[in-house]
């Protein structure tokens, strides 16, 4: 029988994090939450706020309604704490995976018995995180597409030893959120969807590093051609150049191929701190990207 979640506690409210939190909170789940940097949910909040304010999509939220969802959140300045009373814990520390097994370790000693751990990584499957607990049957993969935004689709897959019933329980929540759960039946790196992402964000970042094509005119196409208000290159600036970075790594060190190499350009914008909207300038410049004005497909 599927397990039944009523109380939730997300661990990293950064970016992600912060976005899961709320989105729980606004379906109805007690919500808890605890991150490292007591300032980190705030920042993001505030962030989340002002791209929601902005937001030419279709976001779950209008900026009023965030402020007042976010507020349902219970912050916790302790882990156990914010631990003591969940069923299902996701975790949304850095894409490290020390990290996230060192987090893996201690959310096992802390959360009841009865609680399912997930993580939202962007590329780490739970088959290398499980073994930091004592409970691999109860760990799965949730990877979430910014849900605030109204990206409403989560991958869940599994691991070496996650039960049918965890993997159910997941599946059911996810739904229970207003989202879109993406089975995946075998452990693959990149999930469902973010696979199909990758495969976009390689070949447009060869495309550009190598001088090919100007960036606007692929995130052009791409507006044209799905009828999204932003190309790859806005969607990377939203979610970072780093994080960008960091995860095509992760395929690289898997792979050894060059091919999967992120492309120095990539590296050279980073080292200039250039890492997207956070800090006003990646591909484009921040708060009014080029790609914001109804001039940018005439
Ligand atoms: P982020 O850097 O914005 O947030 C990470 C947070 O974790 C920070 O607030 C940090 O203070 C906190 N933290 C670090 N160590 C901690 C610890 N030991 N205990 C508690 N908190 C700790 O990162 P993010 O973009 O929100 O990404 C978080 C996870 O979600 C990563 O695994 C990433 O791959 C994944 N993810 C990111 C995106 C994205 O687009 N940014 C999308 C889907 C999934």
């Amino acid at each position: 029988m599927d397990q039944e979640i009523k109380k939730v506690a997300v661990i990293g409210t950064g970016i992600l994090g912060t976005q899961i939190a709320v989105q729980s909170a606004h379906f109805g789940y007690e919500v808890s939450a605890y991150d490292s940097d007591k300032a980190s949910f705030g920042r993001a909040h505030e962030d989340l706020k002002s791209v929601l304010s902005k937001a030419v999509g279709k976001p779950l939220f209008t900026p009023e309604q965030w402020e007042e969802e976010a507020r349902k959140v219970r912050l916790c300045t302790e882990l156990a704490d914010a631990l003591s009373e969940a069923d299902l814990v996701i975790e949304a520390v850095p894409e490290d995976v020390g990290i996230k097994r060192k987090v893996f370790a201690e959310l096992d000693v802390l959360a009841p018995r009865r609680a399912i751990l997930a993580t939202n990584s962007s590329s780490i499957p739970i088959s290398r995180i499980e073994g930091a607990t004592t409970r691999p049957g109860q760990c799965l993969n949730m990877h979430f597409y910014f849900p605030a935004m109204g990206t409403s689709m989560v991958d869940v897959m599994g691991g070496t030893r996650t039960t049918p019933e965890t993997f159910a329980s997941g599946k059911g929540w996810v739904r229970s959120i207003g989202c879109i759960p993406l089975t995946v039946k075998k452990e693959i790196l990149g999930f469902c969807f973010n696979r199909v992402w990758r495969a976009i964000k390689r070949e447009t970042l060869y495309m550009w590093a190598e001088g090919f094509v100007d960036f606007r005119d692929v995130d052009r196409a791409w507006m044209i051609f799905t009828g999204m208000p932003q190309g790859p290159f806005g969607i990377m600036d939203n979610v970072g150049l780093e994080v960008v970075y960091n995860i095509e790594m992760v395929y690289y060190t898997e792979s050894k191929d060059m091919k999967d190499h992120p492309p120095q350009a990539l590296k050279d914008l980073i080292d200039r701190k250039e890492l997207g909207r956070k800090t006003g300038k990646g591909f484009y410049t921040y708060p009014d990207p080029e790609y914001a004005s109804p001039d940018f497909l005439k």
